[in-house]
């Protein structure tokens, strides 16, 4: 057989080293970034128009390229950072591999113009698809200015695989942010769309901390500092009542790069033991300085994960760091030592308990009544997160639940065993001399499960996830129908959010406004608030958006109807009565009346079921 393998032509290599080095719009504005930081620039400008897809351009002030040189940096590993494999270990820059620009140059419409310092005029170089389409001398002032444009033009898959502009915007913001954080000695500015979106001075870490996620981060910073032969410690930690649900705020930097490591995060969260809430994360800006030959940054090709020599010394120093900044500054609570582990539970559960009285209750209501008084009736009195409409009655309930059957497949020979005792529950506790109750028949279980009867056994709920269903399903109908209750405040509510988050929130306002919120104000550093869903409290509005922006990081849909049900879904994850509330009888039974009124009932929004059912059968079995 003759021979079968060639060497790939170089523009096919370029393609699949762009794979690697360009995931997405993003990828370029680190690497472009990262090369003007590289060059020196002291001033450092980042366009982009439509996320990315149609337009990045860095331009910055640095050293400029000879016309040699400019034509030579779109060659695959051609670079001027390293000449021998020894130099990777004593790395003083960004960049090394010399593959960013010949793989952005392979799947893009790339123009670039660059001058040094001395050179009377510049080099001007078009190419696209790896293929140089012009080079010419042009006017252009010291520096170099490079534009992206159609990014994958010549990959329609990858093209089509980009998401949403608000995703893709969000990811630049963040490779932004970044950059621009180890570097805050240089001046930044971001436009998008023709609109100024960060304008950062040169400043120091905390200031340049402060200029992107807004003036109020001041105040929550605790500062970090500690030198040792191994590493120079320094930046800031969140004080603990600021930590978020989301994970956001969390950044290392290894000699001015920013890198992910979850075992250092650990070292973090390990000094912070003891002193967050379950489920928040504490912010931190931690920069670390280390000796280049002590790590390996080779071991990525985006290169934000890196290997240390001395892993555990560098944790066991971070750690220790941390914690005696936090006690230093009177942030940690003095009696930190001999906890009970078993008091760790019950500090979430008695903060849950102190919202209690979120859960109002109206006792004079009577789901069983016909003439109802829904909406204006109620708003005097709000009983918070109560305010569906139940079943008129139990029997409507089994009516309800019998053609829900169908839907639940799993649970379908449950579900037609399901015969609510309408004669043991139809006294209604709320007006006890109408029908006389026999009993109580709904219980509440370690505060986490509603307990009632059925004539085939009984209903175990879990409240919180049930409590998640009769949200959704409410704020959905809401929405949908247009016919959202807005709770006026009396005095706005004013909060913080960064840039991006309120650009984030910005592409879901209408929604928003559609459950009840209504803004006086959404612009960078403020937003304020003069209305909210009747279904919410004021106090869990703040607790509310931070949940959505975390959810709305992870996926922002396109379409309408997913963007309202991602905010339905997230309103009801974060409002919902949780584990460990007590629940008065006419709430519990308010609870069971309600979910199983509900369309879906099995189920909550994220598809985990709501209640499970066990038949006295199954209940013999036992014995
Ligand atoms: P690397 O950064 O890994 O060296 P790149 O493909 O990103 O590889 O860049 C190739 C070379 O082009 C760099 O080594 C540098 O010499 C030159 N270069 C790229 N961008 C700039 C810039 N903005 N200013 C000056 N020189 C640049
Ligand atoms: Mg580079």
């Amino acid at each position: 057989m003759s021979d079968i393998i060639q060497l790939l032509p170089d523009h096919v290599a370029n393609q699949i080293a762009a794979g690697e080095v360009v995931q997405r719009p993003a990828s370029v504005v680190k690497e472009l970034l990262e090369n003007a930081i590289d060059a020196n620039g002291t001033h450092i400008k980042l366009i982009i128009k439509e996320a990315g897809k149609t337009l990045i351009q860095v331009i910055d002030d640095g050293m400029g390229m000879s016309v040699t040189d400019a034509r030579l940096s779109f060659e695959r590993h051609a670079t001027s950072k390293i000449k021998a494999a020894e130099d990777l270990f004593e790395l003083n820059t960004k960049g090394f591999r010399g593959e960013a620009l010949a793989s952005i140059a392979a799947i893009a419409h790339v123009e670039l113009k660059t001058k040094q310092e001395n050179d009377e005029v510049g080099t001007e170089i078009k190419i696209e698809g790896s293929e140089v389409i012009s080079q010419e001398v042009c006017v252009t002032p010291k520096g170099t200015s490079i534009s992206v444009k159609n990014l994958f033009y010549n990959i329609p898959a990858r093209r089509n695989f980009l998401k949403s502009n608000s995703v893709e915007l969000r990811h630049i913001i963040d490779e932004f942010h970044r950059v621009a954080m180890a570097h805050p000695a240089i001046k930044f500015d971001m436009y998008h769309n023709g609109s100024e979106v960060f304008n950062l001075p040169d400043s120091n870490n905390r200031q340049r901390i402060v200029n992107i996620f807004g003036g109020k981060t001041n105040e929550k910073l605790v500062p970090v500092e500690e030198e040792t032969d191994l590493v120079t410690i320094s930046g800031f930690v969140g004080k603990p009542e600021y930590a978020k649900r989301s994970r956001g705020e969390q950044f290392f930097f290894v000699n001015n790069r920013f890198i992910k490591s979850a075992y250092l995060n650990h070292a973090v969260s390990a000094a912070f033991e003891g002193l967050l809430k379950d489920k928040a994360h504490p912010s931190y800006f931690i920069y670390l300085k280390v000796d280049p030959k002590s790590i390996d940054i080779n071991i990525h090709p985006t290169k934000t994960e890196i290997k240390f020599e001395d892993e555990h010394a560098l944790y066991a120093m971070l750690r220790s760091t941390i914690k005696h900044s936090l006690g230093q500054f009177n942030v940690a609570p003095v009696l930190d030592f001999n906890r009970d582990a078993s008091m760790d539970t019950p500090y979430e559960y008695k903060s849950k308990m102190a919202q209690a009285p979120t859960i109002e209750v109206d006792r004079s209501f009577n789901p069983f009544k016909e003439e109802k008084t829904s909406g204006g009736g109620s708003t005097g009195k709000k009983y918070t997160h109560f305010k569906k409409e139940p079943a008129g009655s139990w029997e409507n309930l089994y009516v309800g639940l019998e053609s829900e059957s169908n839907i639940s497949k799993t649970k379908d020979d449950e579900f037609s065993t399901v015969e609510f005792e309408s004669t043991e529950v139809t006294g209604s506790l709320f007006e006890e001399d109408e029908k006389k109750v026999k009993h109580q028949t709904t219980y509440q279980l370690r505060r986490k499960y509603i307990v009632t009867t059925i004539k085939s056994g009984m209903v175990i709920i879990n409240q919180n996830r049930a409590h998640q269903r009769i949200l959704y399903e409410e704020i959905l109908r809401g929405i949908t129908m247009a016919s959202t209750v807005s709770q006026q405040l009396l005095f706005p509510l004013k909060l913080s959010f960064s840039k991006q988050e309120i650009t984030l929130l910005k592409t879901v306002r209408e929604q928003l406004e559609n459950t009840g919120f209504v803004f006086g104000k959404l612009t960078a550093g403020e937003v304020e608030i003069t209305g909210i869903p009747s279904v919410i409290s004021e106090k869990e509005v703040s607790v509310l958006l931070e949940q959505l922006l975390s959810d709305l990081e992870n996926e922002v849909p396109d379409s309408g109807f997913s963007q309202t049900d991602l905010l339905a879904k997230s309103i009801a994850k974060s409002v919902a009565i949780r584990t460990g509330v007590e629940l008065a009888p006419e709430q519990l039974q308010y609870m069971a009346n309600s979910l199983f009124a509900c369309t879906e009932p099995t189920i909550t929004p994220d598809n985990k079921p709501t209640f499970i059912t066990l038949t006295v059968d199954e209940i013999d079995k036992k014995f």
